[in-house]
C-alpha cells in the first residue's frame, strides 16, 4: 500500500519520537509506583511533578492546580459531576450548548435524569454561542457554564474569554473543554478567566489516555473516581507515570514552536478552502470563516454521502494511488448513519448535513498533501454525484459562504 496521507487529526494525532522516547523509561526501568518513598517511586513522583508543570505552562496555569486524568472524556465528567455535587446545595441548574462533544452532551444528559436542569443553548449559523445568551438564562440557582473552547467537528471558535466575564459577575463556575485547541492555538487559563478546562494528549502528538484538567484554586469539585490519596486526593488511583511523562513533553514540544506552527496552518488551510472553493460546486464551509482552528476545514457536498466519500479516498482502487483518511459529520459512535447534532444545530438541512467532510490537518501536513487530496476529493466527488439519483447541478442548495440563492434556510 502506497503511503496513506492522515487528515483527521481531531481524532487523534500520531505520537511524536520525541514523546515515545521521554516514555519509554517509565514503562521500562523506572518502573515505581509514584506513592512508594523509595528511590524508584520518588523518580516516579518527580517525573509526574515536572510533567504537571509542563502542562501548567502550556496554558498559563500554577501547576498545582493540575489534575492528571485518562483524558479529556474523564476530565469533562469530572468537570461536570464534580462541580454539580459540590455545589448541589446552590442549586441543580446547568448551561451547555447544543453542539459539545459527546462527553459533555452526555454527562449533562445523565444529570438531567437525576434531576438538573440543563439549559442547552443555540448556536448561530457558524457555531457561535452568543455570550448575551449565556447572560440571559443564568439564574439564581445555576452552578456551572460548561462550553467548549473550539468545536471538534467545524472548528469554530468560541468567545471564552467574554463568557467568562459574565459568569465570574454572576458567581457561577466555567469549564472549558479545550480539547481541540491546547497545543494548537494559544491558550491562558488567566486570560480565558475560566475555572476548569480539560485537555487531552493525544490531541496534540501525545499518548491516548492521558489528559488533564485545570482546576482553579478554590474551585468547589467533589471526586470523581475515589481510591487513594493520588492527585492530591481528588483523583484517586496509581498514575499512568508513563502516559502524563509523555503528555507534559507533549507540552513542552507544542509550547516550543505554538505560535509559527498556528500559523503555518492557518495558511495551509486558507488554501485548501480556497482550492475547494475554486474547484467545487454546490458546496457549502461549515464553521467560521476565519474565526476557527488553524487545522479544521469542513464542507457539506451537496448530493452525496459523507461516508462514502470517506470510504472511497480510504479505500482508492488504482495501484498507485494513496489513501487518504478524512472524517465524516455522518459517522455516529452508535453506528448509525445519523447526521451529525453540530451540523444540524448550524441549520445545515439534514440531507446536506449527510455529505459532510472533515479535514483536519497536523504538523506533517504539507501543501503536496492538500493537492492530493483537493484532487482525490473533486474525482470521488464527480464519480458519486453521477451516480446519484438526486443531485442536480447547480441546484444552488447552498452557495459557498453565502446565503444568496440558497433555499438551505427554507429547508431547515
Ligand atoms: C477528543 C475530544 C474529547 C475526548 O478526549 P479523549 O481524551 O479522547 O477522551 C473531548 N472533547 C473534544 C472536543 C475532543 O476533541
Amino acid at each position: 500500500m502506497k503511503q496513506p496521507i492522515f487528515l483527521d487529526n481531531a481524532a487523534t494525532t500520531r505520537t511524536d519520537r520525541e514523546v515515545i522516547e521521554a516514555m519509554s523509561p517509565w514503562l521500562d526501568e523506572n518502573y515505581g509506583s509514584p506513592a512508594t518513598l523509595y528511590t524508584l517511586g520518588a523518580q516516579s513522583k518527580q517525573a509526574i511533578e515536572e510533567a504537571r508543570q509542563q502542562v501548567g505552562d502550556l496554558i498559563g496555569a500554577d501547576s498545582k492546580d493540575v489534575y492528571f486524568t485518562s483524558g479529556a472524556t474523564e476530565s469533562n465528567n469530572w468537570a461536570i459531576k464534580g462541580v454539580a455535587d459540590a455545589r448541589e446545595e446552590q442549586g441543580r441548574h446547568i448551561i451547555t450548548s447544543v453542539a459539545e462533544h459527546h462527553s459533555i452532551l452526555m454527562p449533562c444528559k445523565f444529570l438531567e435524569k437525576k434531576g438538573w436542569e440543563v439549559t442547552w443553548l443555540p448556536v448561530d449559523g457558524e457555531g457561535v454561542v452568543d455570550p448575551g445568551s449565556v447572560a440571559s438564562v443564568i439564574r439564581d440557582d445555576t452552578v456551572l457554564v460548561t462550553l467548549a473552547h473550539a468545536n471538534h467537528e467545524i472548528g469554530t471558535i468560541q468567545p471564552v474569554a467574554d463568557i467568562a466575564r459574565i459568569t465570574r459577575e454572576r458567581g457561577v463556575a466555567f469549564h472549558v473543554n479545550a480539547a481541540q485547541g491546547v497545543g494548537h492555538v494559544p491558550l491562558d487559563v488567566q486570560e480565558l478567566g475560566c475555572d476548569l478546562l480539560s485537555l487531552s494528549a493525544h490531541k496534540f502528538y501525545g499518548p491516548k489516555g492521558a489528559g488533564a484538567l485545570y482546576a482553579r484554586r478554590g474551585t468547589r469539585i467533589t471526586p470523581l473516581i475515589h481510591g487513594g490519596a493520588q492527585e492530591k486526593k481528588r483523583r484517586a488511583g496509581t498514575q499512568n507515570v508513563a502516559g502524563i511523562v509523555g503528555l507534559g513533553k507533549a507540552a513542552e514540544l507544542a509550547r516550543r514552536n505554538l505560535e509559527a506552527e498556528a500559523k503555518r496552518l492557518t495558511g495551509l488551510r486558507d488554501y485548501l478552502m480556497e482550492s475547494i472553493e475554486g474547484k467545487f460546486e454546490d458546496i457549502r464551509l461549515n464553521g467560521h470563516r476565519t474565526n476557527r482552528l488553524p487545522n479544521n476545514v469542513n464542507y457539506s457536498i451537496e448530493g452525496i454521502e459523507g461516508e462514502s466519500i470517506m470510504l472511497s479516498l480510504s479505500y482508492p482502487t488504482a495501484d498507485d494511488a494513496r489513501p487518504v483518511y478524512i472524517s465524516t459529520g455522518s459517522a455516529c459512535v452508535s453506528g448509525t448513519l445519523e447526521p451529525s447534532h453540530i451540523l444540524l444545530a448550524l441549520g445545515v438541512p439534514a440531507e446536506l448535513a449527510h455529505g459532510s467532510v472533515r479535514v483536519t490537518m497536523s504538523r506533517e501536513t504539507n501543501r503536496e498533501d492538500i493537492d492530493y487530496l483537493v484532487k482525490a476529493l473533486y474525482e470521488v466527488t464527480e464519480r458519486l454525484r453521477s451516480m446519484s439519483p438526486v443531485y442536480k447541478r447547480g441546484s444552488k442548495k447552498c452557495a459557498t459562504g453565502s446565503a444568496e440563492g440558497c433555499d438551505c434556510e427554507a429547508a431547515s
